[in-house]
């Protein structure tokens, strides 16, 4: 079973370009997708980090199934695996 606090696990779901780079594998918890980081081809700018340019703020990566803001890599400590991404998506 798992008890993952969603909120902690979405978290690393934002700004987490260096994470997702760090990562052997990575998964998406909108739709289960694992995939490998280089997969990650799409990031999104950090809404404030234009306003705020004296602060380095990690980009989002984007699912390159879904094309949502998901991913999670496990350089964050969280197994990335199709049961974690499963029960990350049914909350
Ligand atoms: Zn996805």
């Amino acid at each position: 079973m798992f008890h993952h606090d969603r909120k902690k696990v979405e978290k690393h779901t934002k700004n987490n370009e260096c994470e997702i780079r760090e990562s052997e594998t990575c998964g998406c918890i909108n739709c289960s997708a694992i995939f490998k980081p280089e997969e990650v081809t799409s990031w999104q700018d950090a809404v404030d980090a234009a306003e705020h340019p004296e602060h380095h703020i990690d980009r989002t990566g984007i699912c390159p199934h879904c094309g949502d803001a998901f991913v999670i890599g496990d350089k964050s400590g969280y197994k990335v695996t199709s049961a974690f991404l499963d029960a990350m998506r049914m909350r």
